[in-house]
């Protein structure tokens, strides 16, 4: 069989629009092929989105390590810039090779990458390979943000390559397929201001908008409109992260996608005990991507797309000036509703009251002071089980319990309506470090893959709230051995 039919019937279906953009977007860089691939995580689902042939596609390790290339694909790696812990860099797919864009069974374009695929012409001094650890980690992660309902890239599968690669010890090397609205971050309008002419800028601005926001091609400023579109988006999308716990580890402007996902999971995990200064990733020293910095650093990354927009905004500078900052001010007042209103749901509480703030604040700062579990005091509120709380019998809870309570009864809506809004927003399971740890360490030292699987199954319904969840829900048994993470190496 040709190549051809063979990738038709398999199911690709690859457009690559992103080469259209002009030339110093991209390098033309096909995978570097490995040793002997061996597929060993299929996201069925995703595949069946996509509008692959799962039984075919489970015989495509070589598709997958970019060994062969599927028919349609010109691969490319992509140039980005970026803030890297508030020092500018000029950075681009150092290990990833973007495959094309499927266009699905339902016509959306989907960005397929390879990451781990080998040097590309912005590795600098790295050797472009990715170790399995760190990528089945990435694939757990992304999955229970999307069973969390958190935009999110996914991962479509993940391959062994075969071949070691050198950190700080030998790992075995792997290759992750992943599946993105597109990968345009803010690293890539930083890009397009700093190293291009504005015309440039102006086709990448005109692509990201006819792409992920094609209802903006009728505004009077699209370019006003875009920044304001992307601000809100983010807003949605950092509360969203603060309602689960989860701490991305590594916001820099190159880890902002501009379609709103969230994405390149590196260093990151979820909170257990309560602590807006949670840090898990070994080279924050300082804390600048705690849990608590992550809306102010969201602000602070979108003020650096604003700058990129500035000459596509006004002709006048001033003006310009002026409209970038006005969208920027937006950012902490669209976060602070958005989180009120993540908030609220937590709580049970459909309507608004003037209190709602403080009622909220005072909850979790009793959580903060007696280090309670995030995700497990906001599932035994939503059973009505304060007892099962590590605030029960603390000063003041009982009367704060009261309190809320009574709030709760002054709404329209029954006891048991608000039951069923907090258990759609209060998950029974997050992926827990040290669940993922043991699920990581059985794959990659022993080939045992079950273990990951058992946890993904329950990760895959976080708010199912069933029995057997009860055993996922549980703290690690050290809980003050302090959690650390290491980069995507
Ligand atoms: P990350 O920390 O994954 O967001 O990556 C930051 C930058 O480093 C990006 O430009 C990556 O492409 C690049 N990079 C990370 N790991 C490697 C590697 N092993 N080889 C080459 N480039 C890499
Ligand atoms: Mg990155």
């Amino acid at each position: 069989m040709t190549n051809s039919n063979k990738s038709k019937q398999a199911g690709w279906n690859l457009d690559n629009s992103y080469s259209r953009l002009p030339g110093s977007f991209f390098s033309v860089q096909k995978p570097s092929p490995v040793e002997s691939p061996e597929l060993v995580v299929l996201n069925v689902e995703v595949a069946e989105e996509l509008g692959l042939d799962v039984d075919i596609v489970k015989n495509a390790a070589e598709v997958f390590a970019g060994n062969e290339l599927p028919e349609g694909s010109e691969p490319i790696a992509q140039a980005y810039a970026g803030h890297q812990f508030g020092h500018f860099n000029m950075l681009g797919d150092g290990r990833a090779v973007l495959l094309g864009e499927q266009i699905t069974p339902q016509g959306e374009r989907v960005d397929i990458q390879l990451k781990g695929a080998g040097r590309t012409p912005y590795s600098r001094g790295g050797d472009g390979r990715a170790a399995l650890g760190p990528m089945l980690r990435e694939y757990i992660i992304s999955e229970a943000m999307d069973a969390l309902g958190i935009p999110t890239t996914r991962s479509l599968a993940v391959v062994t390559t075969g071949e070691g690669i050198i950190r700080e010890t030998d790992l075995p090397g792997a290759v992750l397929v992943r599946a993105a609205q597109s990968h345009i971050r803010v690293g890539t309008f930083q890009f397009a201001a700093n190293f291009t002419e504005k015309e440039d800028l102006k086709a990448l601005a005109d692509y990201t908008i006819e792409r992920h926001y094609p209802e903006l091609e009728e505004e009077e400023n699209p370019y006003l409109s875009l920044l304001e579109e992307v601000i809100s988006r983010q807003a949605k999308l950092i509360s969203q992260w603060q309602m689960v716990g989860f701490i991305h580890g590594v916001m820099n402007t190159d880890n902002m996608a501009i379609s709103g996902e969230t994405i390149d999971y590196g260093p990151c995990a979820f909170m257990d005990a309560f602590d807006p200064s949670t840090v898990f990733s070994s080279i924050d020293r300082q804390g600048r991507y705690a849990y608590g910095n992550q809306p102010p650093i969201a602000g602070w990354n979108l003020a650096r797309f604003a700058e990129t927009l500035l000459p596509l905004l006004h002709e006048d500078e001033e003006t310009g000036l002026k409209m970038a900052q006005e969208a920027i001010s937006e950012f902490p007042k669209r976060f602070h509703s958005e989180w009120m209103a993540g908030m609220r749901a937590k709580l049970g509480l459909f309507n608004e009251e003037a209190q709602d703030k403080e009622l909220i604040d005072i909850l979790l700062s009793k959580m903060h002071e007696y280090g309670a579990d995030y995700t497990n005091t906001f599932a035994a509120l939503t059973f009505d089980q304060p007892e099962k709380t590590d605030l029960y019998g603390k000063p003041e809870f009982d009367r704060w319990y009261a309190i809320w309570k009574e709030r709760q009864e002054r709404q329209d809506e029954t006891a048991e309506e608000a039951h069923e809004l907090m258990k759609k927003n209060n998950p029974a399971v997050i992926p827990r470090n040290f669940r993922v740890e043991e699920a990581l360490e059985a794959a990659v030292e022993e080939g045992d893959y079950s273990v990951m699987e058992r946890l993904l199954d329950v990760l895959i319904e976080p708010y199912a709230h069933s029995p057997g969840q009860e055993e996922y829900a549980k703290l690690p048994p050290d809980p003050d051995e302090p959690y650390q993470t290491f980069c995507g190496t």
